[in-house]
């Protein structure tokens, strides 16, 4: 789904706010590598952005690629088995989000825990072989299209989580949850996240994560020489083909 607030292809470079000093606080390291290949990119970029605004997700490798396919399939997996458990789903709906769950279950990872607890990129590893990663990415591609239309049936997305005693804690954090059940992931062959010019940037702290700093992350970007960019709800995804205007 593609999502652009900002609809001129340039703008004029943005003024420096300093706000971020360095690295240190622009990029979050849990999710992110800073590599030679990537650092010019970010260093080019931070000055320009406000304090509330991280860099959240940037280049991965192979293996980073396939580990983001198993995050999103846990998350799904979690999310679903929350939303037959809150018994607010339509009861047409019913049965489609019970066979969303025995035919995600089905393309499992090896464990089928875990990614979204750990807190690393790549952990834990999954020894699966490529094809079995393309046939979960493309599982989980079509249920997500089919959970994010059942959800828009039901009030879900503006009530607490009700918990399942299997739910990882991660779910714990008040972060879009519904959001990133539903949100795409490109297969780890085609994803611009195999690139270095890709980065999704987002807000430093759920409270802080409005459709007004989206569409300032995104006018900043532009500016800034971003070609694609697309509202992802959680982040904002920028990419700097041409590098980046500093
Ligand atoms: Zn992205």
């Amino acid at each position: 789904m593609i999502k652009q607030h900002v609809h001129q292809k340039h703008l004029p470079r943005p003024p420096k706010l300093n706000e971020h000093t360095s690295l240190k606080t622009f990029v979050d390291d849990t999710n992110v590598n800073v590599f030679p290949q990537n650092r010019e990119y970010l260093e080019a970029m931070f000055p320009y952005f406000p304090r509330t605004v991280v860099c959240c997700g940037a280049y991965l490798t192979p293996a980073e690629l396939a580990w983001k396919i198993n995050w999103h399939w846990e998350v799904l997996l979690s999310m679903a088995k929350i939303a037959l458990n809150a018994g607010r789903l339509k009861k047409a709906d019913v049965p489609t989000v019970e066979r969303l769950v025995a035919e995600v279950a089905a393309v499992a990872p090896s464990p089928a825990v875990g990614y979204l607890d750990s807190g690393k990129l790549g952990v834990p590893a999954d020894p699966s072989p490529a094809e079995r990663v393309t046939e979960r990415h493309r599982v989980i591609t079509i249920w997500k299209e089919k959970f994010r239309a059942i959800l828009s049936r039901t009030d879900l997305r503006s009530r607490p989580l009700a918990f399942l005693k299997d739910s990882p804690r991660k779910l714990h954090e008040p972060k879009r949850w519904w959001s990133h059940a539903v949100n795409t992931v490109d297969a780890p062959e085609t994803s611009n996240h195999g690139r270095f010019y890709a980065f999704d940037l987002g807000a430093d702290d759920q409270d802080h994560n409005t459709l007004a700093l989206r569409i300032r992350i995104e006018r900043i970007s532009v500016g800034l020489g971003a070609g694609f960019r697309n509202d992802e709800d959680t982040h904002v995804h920028v990419e700097f083909p041409q590098g980046v205007k500093g």
